[in-house]
């Protein structure tokens, strides 16, 4: 492969100033997702500084390629045809840093790994999201909610890198954001760090509170088969969660193809056997279908549908 690269897909692509390292043509996304699933991107870049990122998002931007950020991949369904365009993978930027009680975090450090360093320096408050996977920058982008908080919660300030490279700092407003909803889904901004306000708290007590959170995701089956956790977001409108619904609708446990919606929990879609895009996303639609035609109620998803989608594929979602 040459490092000007002319790509049957993103056409001519000039990687020369980025190190070999951090490139990949053809990469399957299924390697990166937490459903297992999706097929190749044609350009995957893996940055592993700040200086790599930055030449990345240039890179992108001269050549105006399309790009997509990925954090964990633990809240996406990529379509099996692939990612037409760039990977921006975060997954190397993972280095955390004290200062007093804030810690401060690289958008690709795992979640698990925050809450482990934050136990180590007995500092509370994040304790919460313990066993949720993905990145810390995944978790600002989505809001994350678990056990009735939200990243919001701790989140003081986040740096971004924006659309003419600039890395702003921006301070939490409350306000910005909502229930699996931040300011930085309407920005076109990358998360480079983020910063979180955490208190002292007893050592033991805060790895208490985590193994019980793991004990508890365990025993709901959430690490049984690989999803992405819940794939419609809850609606207090509808009286009830969206798990349950779809159990009182008669469709927890309706497999398609390789995929199932789990028969443990209704909002939980799981690949249970070499499953496809396509079956999962048969299984949304037949979900969102049976809702509205019998409840009359749109389900939303929570879970990104990324990639070479069809728009007459994704119709049913917005008729
Ligand atoms: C078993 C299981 C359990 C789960 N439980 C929960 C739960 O309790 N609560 C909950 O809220 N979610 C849950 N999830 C969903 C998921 O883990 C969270 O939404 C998580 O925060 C996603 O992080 P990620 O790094 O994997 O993001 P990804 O899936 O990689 O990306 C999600 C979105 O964030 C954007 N993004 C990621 N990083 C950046 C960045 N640095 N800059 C800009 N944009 C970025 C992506 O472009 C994408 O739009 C669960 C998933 C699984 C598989």
């Amino acid at each position: 492969m040459t490092r000007m690269q002319q790509h049957k897909c993103i056409g001519l692509a000039d990687c020369s100033e980025l190190p070999s390292e951090v490139v990949c043509y053809d990469e399957p996304m299924a390697k990166h997702t937490s459903f297992k699933i999706g097929g190749p991107a044609d350009l995957f870049l893996e940055p592993r500084t700040y200086e790599e990122l930055l030449a990345c998002l240039q890179m992108v931007h001269k050549n105006d390629l399309p790009y997509f950020l990925l954090g964990g991949g633990t809240n996406i369904l990529v379509s099996d045809r692939g990612i037409r365009g760039v990977v921006i993978s975060t997954r190397c930027l993972d280095k955390i840093s004290f200062t007093g009680d804030v810690l401060t975090v690289q958008a690709g450090a795992t979640v698990e790994s925050v809450c482990e360093a934050a136990e180590k320096h007995s500092l509370g408050g994040i304790e919460f999201i313990y066993g949720m996977p993905g990145t810390i920058g995944g978790a600002a982008w989505m809001n994350a909610r678990c056990y009735g908080s939200s990243i919001s919660d701790v989140l003081r300030q986040a740096a971004v890198i924006t659309s003419s490279f600039q890395c702003e700092t921006i301070d939490n407003d409350p306000e910005l954001f909502g229930y699996k909803q931040s300011p930085f889904q309407k920005m076109k901004s990358c998360i480079w760090e983020v910063s979180l306000q955490l208190q002292e708290a007893d050592r033991s007590s805060l790895r208490k509170a985590m193994e019980e959170n793991l004990a508890d995701r365990m025993e709901k089956g959430h690490f049984t088969a690989p999803s992405a956790g819940s794939l419609f977001k809850n609606n207090r409108d509808f009286g009830a969660p969206t798990g349950q619904i779809i159990d009182e609708l008669g469709l927890r446990g309706r497999v398609a193809g390789g995929a199932a919606i789990a028969p443990f929990h209704g909002n939980i879609f799981i690949n249970q056997e070499n499953a496809t895009a396509d079956d999962v996303l048969s299984l949304i639609r037949l979900a969102v279908e049976t809702a509205w035609k019998n409840r009359h109620i749109r389900l939303e998803p929570e879970v990104r549908l990324i990639g070479d989608w069809a728009v007459e594929e994704l119709a049913f979602l917005n008729p």
